[in-house]
């Protein structure tokens, strides 16, 4: 792996637009496993790599992508697969953002969400679909996916889509993509199987590893507290109330636990959300830019819900019930001490999780001394209710930098009206001082269409659509804050 240190975005043969783009979004210089991905995949190699989240995977082969990408080209290119919903969006939105001076248009496919909608962004141009293989294949069947153009794709927490029963789904994607299609997995273990995929699909492939559970224990504090499923609600509120945490994620081994602890937490007036994968579509998302906006503090999850989700400023994860794997424990605790900041790890532990407990000791190849309850006192619950009672501090998005000189538009008029993309580029076009490179992505629906003007000359742009014509009609405009 290359020195971390001596390199910069910079160094990369990368475009302005590119660089622009990360610049806004802060990423001053590559992570490990960018350093070790972005040179690789720039040059057109298969790649496999063993990383976990939080390492920066995502930009480590979204840049490579949003660079090759050819915006001219009408089909899509890159297909990234991801094995769970909330996933696909987190990755969407992070495509989205490194692409986003380059005018890219990124489509996400996930079930739960209307199929119909999905069809009506794939008759669009896009550059990059982010999909799980369920819906994906959906498509394909249908038609209304093409593979086509596909010269890239990338197979996201490759060991999840396994857990997940995806793995069929996947080899069937793979043999769909044209030949010569540029192929990269991640994965935060490579089991045989995945192995095996490599082996048969991407045999030489650059392998790249890239394992935290060495760094991970210098940077976070793990305590272990014993306990039994009869005292383990009063033992979590001590823990809590004595650790007083900033923000906390809190495992759960069960959506039926999730449920349980979220309504005694609420019970008790403790600010919390939960997340896991009975819960609407919809809802899901919405908690999980909540809890990562600052909204509310906790937030209670499965793993399957919360795994490979990215959020920041974790001080602090609780395992409310043991994991029951060995992986799970360092995919859980991984979700602290991120980004060289330092961070707490705590676990219940009962009697019939012990076996357990020290097959990760094992794994870890450390002890970790089982620590004595902390007991209720005055002074920590009057610190801890003081906490509570603060008014949230919301964290920006992270794209508010990169959309400062961006308004979008809601322009009523579609499909239905014939308008199609060229007619809305004529008109903005048509106004003096107003080019084509100040056009970002226009969107057509059935009965409505969107539109971003860039460059800071939106409100020019708003000013004029009120009098000009579109498909031979003066439409209703109005500035819509929905990201396309
Ligand atoms: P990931 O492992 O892809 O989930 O990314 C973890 C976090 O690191 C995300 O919040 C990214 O936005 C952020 N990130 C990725 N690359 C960089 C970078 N080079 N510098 C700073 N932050 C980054």
């Amino acid at each position: 792996m290359e020195n971390k240190e001596t390199k910069t975005f910079g160094s990369y043969d990368l475009s302005k637009d590119i660089l622009h783009a990360l610049e806004l979004l802060g990423y001053q210089t590559p992570t490990n496993i960018q350093c070790a991905v972005i040179p690789p995949a720039l040059e057109g190699k298969h790649i496999v790599a063993k990383a976990p989240t939080g390492s920066g995977k995502t930009a480590a082969f979204a840049i490579p992508i949003c660079e090759k990408v050819i915006w001219e080209e009408k089909a899509p290119q890159a297909l990234i697969l991801e094995p769970a919903r909330e996933l696909a969006v987190q990755v969407k939105d992070e495509v989205f953002r490194i692409g986003r001076k380059k005018r890219l248009k990124v489509a996400a496919l996930f079930g739960g969400f209307p199929i119909d909608k999905q069809i009506q962004t794939l008759r669009q141009k896009n550059h990059v679909i982010v999909g799980t293989p369920g819906r994906v294949m959906d498509h394909l069947r249908r038609g209304t996916l093409n593979l086509n153009g596909i010269s890239h794709l990338v197979i996201d927490e490759a060991d999840l889509m396994l857990d997940m029963g995806f793995i069929e789904e996947v080899k069937e994607i793979l043999n769909m993509v044209p030949k010569g299609c540029v192929v990269s997995l991640f994965s935060a273990t490579l089991k045989p199987e995945i192995q095996k995929i490599v082996q048969e699909y991407m045999n030489d492939a650059e392998v790249v590893i890239q394992d935290r559970d060495k760094e991970l224990t210098s940077s976070i504090i793990q305590k272990i507290y014993q306990t039994d499923l009869e005292c383990k609600f009063d033992t979590f509120i001590d823990v809590l109330v004595d650790e007083n945490p900033n923000t906390c994620i809190i495992f759960c081994g069960t959506r039926e636990m999730v449920h349980t602890l979220f309504q005694k937490l609420r019970r008790k007036g403790i600010f919390c959300g939960m997340l896991h994968g009975e819960m609407e579509q919809k809802e899901r998302l919405k908690t999980v830019d909540d809890f990562r906006r600052g909204y509310f503090p906790f937030l209670i999850a499965t793993d399957v819900a919360a795994r490979g989700i990215d959020f920041d400023y974790m001080s602090h994860v609780i395992n409310y019930d043991f994991p029951t794997g060995r992986e799970t424990y360092v995919h859980r605790i991984g979700r602290t001490g991120r980004n060289g900041k330092s961070g707490t790890a705590i676990s219940l532990l009962c009697e019939e999780e012990f076996k357990m407990f020290h097959m990760v000791e094992e794994y870890m190849g450390q002890s970790i001394p089982i620590k004595e309850c902390p007991k209720s006192n005055r002074e920590k619950e009057r610190l801890f209710l003081q906490n509570q009672k603060k008014k949230p501090i919301v964290r920006p998005r992270k794209e508010e930098r990169l959309t400062k000189d961006i308004l979008a538009f809601h322009i009523g008029g579609g499909r239905k009206s014939k308008i199609r993309a060229g007619d809305i580029v004529g008109t903005i076009c048509s106004i003096e001082g107003v080019t084509v490179d100040d056009i970002g992505i226009i969107d057509i629906r059935d009965s409505f269409s969107y539109v971003e003007v860039i460059n800071g000359k939106g409100k020019q742009v708003l000013e004029a659509l009120q009098t000009k014509t579109l498909k031979g009609k003066v439409r209703k405009v109005r500035v819509t804050k929905k990201n396309i």
